[in-house]
């Protein structure tokens, strides 16, 4: 065949390796640290220079100049909500950012809560630098030059969909772009292409999992005989643990990989690998830090606390970017030998409830109820005496309260409610209730 006028890299003898650069990966951990610092250092004068008003005027009245950076947790974090009121303040696209519409070539929507695009702009050198983020990222999702990629997600502006492609033809990987199963008839176009196609890895939410799980029953066949033997990556928080992992890759036969991101952040996109220690955060353009939600100082590793990113070497600037997500830093060495930080996804932090001075996440209970067939539940947010749960469950409501009381270490009230009464999980859900 011909392999076309581009050079593209992909004569790579060594698909067996487990990382996808085996030297940048493998970079000493010390090292890695060292050079994210020097490189954020190296950006801190940008909103006084490029100039970013938004950022300078911040950092201003914090006390700070563009001569002295101060240590990373004396920089004030950012948070979405601020974003949008400065976009709101000076519309369309505000003060704070990095990349004009001039000199973007790409531009890709975040799929917010509050209806309206949030609008992320590229430059041809984030485009470039998200590339060999992006093959790293597949080959620990379990692709190989030669596999087949299908993924349901939105088209239109949805910037992951925005993004890819080039990834693809440079790890010779047959993208398959079905798109979301909206309709029922978009679903059986979909099971009638992987028939024809046979797919080596399917990027789903789990909700669209099961959409897709029914819709074969209904056209007698079970959907475990397309994802025999591939990869399953999923962004559900709970399949980072084993218990409903395996669960999962029982039901469809496949290897569950998990990923998490922020389409906001250029080249944030992160998955776990087969050795399923924490999500790997890419190498070489970010740092991550995993801070006190009201200090925003840092915790010690294994602590909860919020997921605060800084980016460094691109063209976008993003500097303690607090993504307002529950994470926990693993700090111990990984299997596979990538040296790059790793955290667990937790959860939001407004999904938080307080009990006894507790904090607990919906993936608590989650996990708690796993050992009771994992029933569908609902978790009240906020300051309470008691966790107050709902469950799908057939068995009393205070004994279940009370194992999970022994298990999540606080007093726990269940109502049961009949089963189908709670909204499904889906890709998003948060599994509250006010
Ligand atoms: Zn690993």
């Amino acid at each position: 065949m011909q392999t076309g006028v581009f050079h593209l890299n992909t004569t790579r003898p060594d698909d067996d390796r487990e990382l996808y650069d085996s030297t940048a990966q493998a970079t000493d951990a010390e090292k890695l640290r060292r050079e994210a610092l020097e490189r954020i250092a190296a950006d801190w004068s940008r909103p006084w220079t490029d100039p970013l008003p938004f950022y300078r005027d911040k950092f201003a009245a914090a006390g700070l100049d563009p001569d002295h950076m101060p240590g990373l947790d004396d920089i004030p974090r950012t948070s979405k909500p601020e974003l949008r009121t400065d976009v709101e303040a000076y519309p369309p696209l505000g003060s704070h950012r990095s990349i004009s519409v001039e000199q973007a070539i790409r531009v890709g929507s975040s799929t917010g809560t509050t209806g309206k695009p949030w609008l992320i702009l590229y430059s041809p050198h984030d485009l470039e630098e998200w590339i060999p983020i992006r093959l790293r990222y597949w080959w620990r999702n379990g692709l190989r030059p030669g596999g087949r990629l299908s993924h349901s997600w939105l088209m239109g502006l949805y910037s992951t969909g925005v993004l890819g492609g080039r990834d693809f033809l440079q790890l010779r990987v047959m993208e398959i772009a079905c798109g979301p199963p909206a309709t029922p008839a978009d679903v059986q176009q979909h099971l009638d292409v992987w028939q024809a196609l046979r797919p080596t890895a399917f990027m789903v939410t789990g909700s669209q999992l099961l959409t897709y799980a029914d819709a074969a029953v209904e056209r007698g066949f079970d959907l475990a005989e397309l994802t025999e033997g591939t990869s399953l990556i999923l962004s559900e928080a709970a399949c980072q643990f084993p218990g409903p992992r395996q669960r999962v890759e029982e039901r469809y036969g496949a290897q569950v990989r998990n990923i998490s991101g922020a389409s906001e952040v250029t080249g944030f996109s992160l998955s776990d690998c087969r050795f399923h220690t924490g999500l790997h955060v890419p190498i070489g353009h970010h740092f991550v830090q995993v801070c006190d939600p009201h200090t925003g100082r840092e915790v010690a590793p294994g602590e909860r606390g919020t997921l605060v990113v800084s980016s460094f070497g691109l063209d976008s600037y993003f500097l303690r970017y607090d993504l307002q997500d529950i994470v926990s830093l693993s700090t111990e060495p990984c299997p596979c030998g990538e040296t790059g930080q790793r955290y667990t996804y937790l959860g939001r932090i407004g999904d938080i409830a307080e009990v006894d001075g507790r904090k607990l996440l919906p993936i608590d209970v989650q996990l708690a109820l796993d050992n009771f067939g994992a029933p569908e539940f609902q978790m009240k947010v906020g300051s309470q005496s008691a966790l107050s749960l709902r469950v799908e469950t057939d068995d009393s409501a205070a004994s279940l309260g009370g194992e999970l009381s022994q298990i999540l270490g606080v007093p726990v009230e269940v109502e049961a409610v009949a089963s189908g009464t709670l909204p499904r999980a889906t890709f998003k859900s948060r599994r509250v209730a006010s």
